[in-house]
């Protein structure tokens, strides 16, 4: 396994086309707007080593046997499925923001079982291919970016009904040696950080859209593929001097990740063509990445929670009821997030392939409270820090000695705190509800693993409502 300074070292050997805030940058994760989502992804590597996490942190590799980060296993049962959700809300206390590498943990797990249905069913080489692909991932300990979310263009008009048919990616060139594809992703988590772009086709196709259907898996180098930095509330205050005065040196990123006639070899390639395995792509990887959202968020969450208790009792109103009442509120928003992340777990089931998958209607569950309960958590941290929360001078303001000792005096509140605590803390709440940590705490709980409408639609499902009615239907017949 990989350490943080080796992650470090062998993203700089990646030669990527990036671009951030309009120019062409060689190094991307190491750019100050980046640079704090790097530090985030690395801590994956740095807990996997330390010896009171590497329970959770790592895994034995079902290929090798050896020991693995378990950001690249292959859950083999329920107890790997709750572990991961552990894992996660460790992450997302120590960072208090997307540290990026799930979603790719979550597709590989997807195609994984989805390869070999494949196989099973068409005689196909793709599982052998991919078996080929994870065993080097898991033994050089590198970062898949799931690449799923397409342009989507007009959403009234399936793939093959576009004006421009890239919206969705696609196969525009059939080679003896592989595929030429062009399209783009969008919203890709962590793409600067990673290693590897695993691309995924993003919804249900008919059999006519064979061109659509296709996944495959290039280094984040390839010729041909281009990254652009997706902004954030706030973020420019990173390029301030001194670090920034963002409340929190973890960042998360998203990037838009273009194709333009990318060449993909036959070896690198999991799926082309076969439109009717759409199903459990959707089915598998919703299922797993909403019940992740049940282990990162309500990690968010106890950093916020955290800060907003410290900061009352900075500000003297730590034990005045209605402050207690809304802390106990906030608490019981954030562990209804990791309860539903562990029911859906523990009520996984097994795959054909032999891999562990959580429940699929609870992890629509899990996912739909974590685009409400964020919110309702970041109002109570709003109401608890006070209106300081929204004209806090600058830390550069602190800083200065014409201005510092004024504003240390006259912001200074209970005894026993320092002023530049409650300062610290306000910007970290602050940075969460309005700032760069926004994007990964309220809109990507909304939109993030599919937006809200999407897990009602699985939700909605008819086989739920058969079991409610039936139900209903036995008391009755009781009578
Ligand atoms: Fe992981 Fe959460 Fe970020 Fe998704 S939003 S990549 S689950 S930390
Ligand atoms: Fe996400």
């Amino acid at each position: 396994m990989k350490s943080p300074e080796e992650y470090l070292e062998s993203l700089r050997r990646l030669k990527r086309t990036a671009f951030i805030l309009g120019e062409r940058i060689d190094s991307p994760h190491e750019h100050p707007l980046v640079a704090p989502s790097t530090l985030a992804m690395a801590e994956t590597y740095a807990m996997a080593r330390e010896a009171d996490h590497a329970e959770l942190f790592t895994a034995r590799s079902h290929l090798s046997g050896e020991p693995i980060n378990r950001f690249t296993h292959i859950m083999q049962d329920r107890q790997d499925l709750v572990y991961k959700v552990e894992m996660l809300r460790a992450l997302g206390r120590r960072t208090a923001t997307c540290f990026q590498r799930c979603a790719g943990l979550d597709a590989l797990n997807t195609m994984f079982s989805v390869t070999y249905e494949l196989a099973r069913s068409r005689g196909t080489a793709y599982h052998k291919r991919f078996l080929a692909f994870l065993a080097g991932v898991q033994e050089r300990d590198e970062v898949v970016a799931a690449c799923m979310t397409d342009a989507k263009g007009d959403r009234r008009r399936r793939p093959s009904e576009q004006a421009d048919p890239d919206v969705y990616l696609r196969v525009v060139e059939r080679r003896a040696d592989g595929v030429l594809v062009s399209g783009a992703k969008l919203h890709i988590t962590g793409a600067l950080n990673s290693h590897h772009l695993l691309v995924l086709p993003t919804r249900r196709l008919r059999s006519s859209e064979q061109d659509w259907a296709i996944s495959f898996a290039i280094p984040a180098d390839t010729k041909g593929v281009t990254f652009i930095l997706g902004r954030q509330p706030a973020d420019t205050r990173r390029l301030e001097r001194g670090g920034g005065d963002t409340g929190n040196r973890y960042g998360g990123h998203e990037a838009a990740v273009l194709f333009d006639r990318v060449f993909v070899a036959h070896e690198q390639i999991f799926m082309n063509g076969e439109t009717a395995f759409m199903d459990p792509i959707i089915r598998y990887f919703g299922a797993l990445h909403r019940t992740s959202y049940g282990g990162c968020k309500p990690g968010m969450g106890d950093a916020l929670i955290g800060a907003s208790s410290r900061l009352a009792r900075a500000n003297g109103t730590r034990e005045v009821a209605h402050i207690r009442e809304k802390l106990a509120e906030m608490v019981q928003a954030n562990e209804v997030l990791y309860a539903c992340g562990l029911a859906a777990s523990h009520k996984g089931f097994q795959t054909p392939a032999g891999c562990a998958c959580a429940d699929v209607l609870l992890a629509n569950v899990c996912k739909l409270n974590v685009t409400r309960n964020p919110y309702q958590i970041a109002r109570l941290a709003t109401d608890i820090a006070g209106g300081l929360l929204a004209t806090l001078p600058a830390a550069a303001d602190f800083a200065n000695e014409q201005t510092g000792p004024a504003l240390r005096r006259f912001l200074a509140a209970a005894e026993g705190i320092e002023t530049e605590e409650r300062r610290r803390l306000l910007r970290f709440v602050e940075s969460t509800v309005a700032g760069t940590g926004g994007v990964c705490y309220l809109m990507e709980s909304v939109h993030g693993a599919g937006s809200p409408q999407a897990q009602i639609m699985q939700i909605q499902d008819d086989e739920t409502f058969a079991k409610l009615e039936g139900a209903a239907q036995r008391l009755l017949e009781d009578r």
